[in-house]
């Protein structure tokens, strides 16, 4: 298509990303500027490229937004190109074809993605071709914020009493008057992605219950934003550990995948604190480090080596990991023999989303207790998590296990059966997802081989047969860690 047009006058590509939504989404507000057509884009980028695509879980929360997304341009008289090639041939074969003179995208932190991103922004210009990158993702972009040296921090209090004194911005609202430019249906075949929006899984159907659960895309993710300020907030500072209740706002999958916007989460924090919603100021506090947490996360992705392949201490280099197939499927498989473990395990697999808790007591069960290294575990969860993203998952991989950025020590090992007692008193947590627990009482939950076999016969058990006796002594396990640990420091 010949390019005499005037810039302004062409349309203009929306590359979306992590940033699904149409509310502050400030590429697509650039690229409606002045009443400019669109045509919104998404890629699925081959493994090739070198990215971390979303797998398993993730994938099937990335296929619901991406269907949402595409339903609310409909309603708007558009729609969602969901492509699949190599960014830069498919980006060229759009502009060529529609003569496009604008490509805009919000950000992503990944070394292999701002690779990519770094030679179209390079080679477009030369086209004609404006290029615009924008902040989207995070309260602040990982540059910005940095020591008096201008180093990254590599603790979280002294990065997070920083990003807490800078200016956030307020969200844009959703463009009004979108208006669309037609894509050649040649492209699109060119291009295809050849799964379609919605290839849920079928034989074996291992979403069911993640559907009952989820609810996918940008309406969803705003009302999980306000059950949450009116539900549980209140509570936040005093019961986020709790296992055995909803305590937490249960927005991860949607802020991995930009269904809400980060801004929009702080400023709806400001509002309800403003409205005195009797919200104590603490939960509000205590809920925005969290979030800070994933800011520091983010920092890591964007100034460290790969965070899922590389120990961020390099000293854990050498830690004896052990080769432990049976016990690495135990884990998987939550049948580990400890109820605290396998409840949380067996719940990832049905649900594709853990507490922060329970992802914290089974990391620590996998790296200490079976002294697995730690980046089987983040596989694992790569595949099973619907948030699995690409910061928040390696690094907190890399916190449990003590190779990580202000990491727990490596010497603090979780007692699997204490966490239980202490954030899941009455058992009601393991009881949902161990049925075959149901009837043990509640200090016995947590610790089945301590029972009688009097209490066992009551309850229907019989360990090594209905549920599976401890495949490590938690005493034994602690001392083997914490020797192989030593043995780092020579
Ligand atoms: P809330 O308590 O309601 O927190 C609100 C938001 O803050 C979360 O949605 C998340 O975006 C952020 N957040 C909260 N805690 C943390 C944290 N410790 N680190 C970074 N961000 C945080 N989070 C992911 O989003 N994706 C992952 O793949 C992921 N993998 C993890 C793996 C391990 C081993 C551990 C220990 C933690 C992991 N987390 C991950 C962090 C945290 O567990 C989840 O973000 C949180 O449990 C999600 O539940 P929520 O939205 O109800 O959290």
């Amino acid at each position: 298509m010949a390019t005499t047009a005037s810039p302004v006058t062409r349309p203009a590509i929306v590359w979306f990303r992590d940033d699904l939504r149409l509310r502050d989404n400030p590429a697509l507000a650039k690229a409606c500027q002045g009443g400019r057509p669109v045509i919104c884009l998404y890629i699925h980028e081959p493994r090739e490229v070198g990215r971390r695509n979303p797998q398993g879980a993730a994938l099937w929360w990335l296929h619901g937004s991406l269907a949402t997304l595409d339903a609310a341009l409909r309603e708007r008289g558009g729609q969602l190109h969901v492509l699949a090639g190599e960014a830069e041939q498919v980006l060229d074969a759009l502009l060529e074809q529609t003569g496009a003179g604008a490509l805009y995208w919000n950000r992503r932190y990944d070394a292999a993605g701002r690779e990519i991103d770094k030679r179209i922004k390079a080679s477009l210009p030369a086209r004609g071709v404006e290029v615009g990158s924008f902040s989207a993702s995070l309260l602040r972009e990982p540059w910005t914020i940095a020591s008096q040296s201008g180093a990254p921090y590599r603790v979280f209090g002294p990065f997070w009493r920083a990003l807490r004194q800078a200016q956030i911005e307020a969200p844009l609202p959703a463009p009004v008057n979108l208006t669309f430019a037609p894509l050649a249906v040649e492209i699109a075949r060119r291009f295809a992605y050849p799964s379609g929006l919605e290839p849920d899984p079928q034989q074996p159907d291992w979403a069911v219950a993640m559907r009952a659960q989820w609810e996918r895309g940008e309406e969803a993710g705003l009302a999980c934003l306000r059950d949450f300020l009116d539900e549980d907030l209140a509570g936040y500072a005093d019961d986020r550990d709790r296992l055995d209740s909803k305590t937490t706002s249960r927005l991860s999958p949607y802020l991995r995948f930009g269904n809400v916007s980060i801004r929009q989460l702080w400023q709806a924090l400001s509002s309800h604190q403003h409205d005195g919603a009797g919200t104590g100021d603490r939960g509000i506090e205590k809920f925005r480090s969290e979030l800070g947490w994933r800011e520091f996360c983010y920092s890591q992705l964007y100034h460290c080596r790969p965070l899922h392949q590389h120990n961020i201490q390099p000293d854990f280099d050498a830690m004896p990991w052990r080769r432990d197939e049976h016990g690495l499927l135990a884990w998987k498989r939550g049948m580990t023999g400890y109820p605290i473990v396998d409840a949380a395990m067996r719940q990832l697999w049905a649900t594709g989303w853990l507490h922060n808790r329970a992802r914290m007591i089974v990391a620590s069960f996998l790296a200490k207790h079976l002294l697995i290294d730690w980046r089987e575990g983040e596989r694992w969860f790569w595949e099973t998590l619907v948030d699995a993203d690409p910061a928040n998952n390696p690094a907190s991989w890399q916190w449990v296990a003590g190779s990580g950025a202000d990491a727990a020590p490596y010497f603090r090992v979780f007692n699997p059966v204490t966490q239980g007692e202490k954030f899941d008193p009455d058992g009601i947590f393991v009881k949902t997802w161990l049925p075959e627990l149901s009837r043990l009482p509640a200090p016995l939950v947590h610790r089945p081989w301590t029972a009688s076999p009097a209490e066992l016969e009551a309850a229907d058990i019989r360990l090594g047969e209905t549920y599976p006796a401890p495949i490590v002594d938690h005493a034994a396990a602690r001392a083997r860690a914490l020797a192989a640990w030593r043995s780092l420091r020579g």
